[in-house]
């Protein structure tokens, strides 16, 4: 899977793509939610921390499902209507594409320790997808020579970031430009 970094960059493509109907106080929290909804499925690396000490007890399953991200966006219409916010058709399809973006970078991760890839038809099967052409590097969190901690701050993860930046930058640069 990509780091936290590569997809927090995909966070900044969507934010780029939506920020002109924004005004410039509203901005810093709607960058907030686009790096937030960009990551949120590895939130599924904390219970197994928690209770295990284990990252990867749960990872990578359920909320790397399209199910996953159907359910984000049926809970962002509900929100939606809750709120009365207008233009809500651009918000669901705002929110649909970081969720998606999650699952996509993560089909495009390297994996060299089975199962690789994610469990992207969950619940309708326990399998795990990845993509034929992979082009990010595996970050690494859960290494049994080394803490947690260690692990993420690893040379490895360092070089990792840096390719996702190399390869994502870019797009969020020309989502930038683009508008
Ligand atoms: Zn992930």
């Amino acid at each position: 899977m990509p780091s936290p970094v590569g997809h927090a960059i995909a966070g900044l493509a969507g934010f780029f793509l939506i920020r002109p109907h924004f005004k410039k106080r509203q901005k810093l929290p709607l960058l907030g939610w686009a790096v937030f909804v960009a990551n949120s499925p590895d939130l599924d690396m904390i219970p197994g921390l928690i209770f295990a000490g284990d990252p990867a007890m749960f990872h990578r399953q359920a909320t790397h499902s399209i199910t996953a991200a159907i359910v984000v966006v049926l809970l962002t219409v509900i929100g939606l209507r809750l709120n009365k916010i207008c233009d809500r058709k651009t918000w669901v399809v705002w929110i649909a594409f970081l969720y998606f973006s999650h699952i996509f970078l993560d089909l495009l991760v390297t994996d060299t320790i089975p199962p690789a890839g994610v469990q992207a038809l969950w619940p309708f099967t326990s399998d795990y997808f990845i993509s034929p052409v992979t082009i990010f590097a595996g970050f690494d969190y859960n290494n049994p020579n080394l803490s947690f901690l260690r692990t993420i701050f690893s040379w490895n993860n360092f070089f990792t970031v840096l390719r996702e930046i190399a390869i994502l930058a870019p797009v969020a640069y020309l989502c930038k430009r683009e508008l």
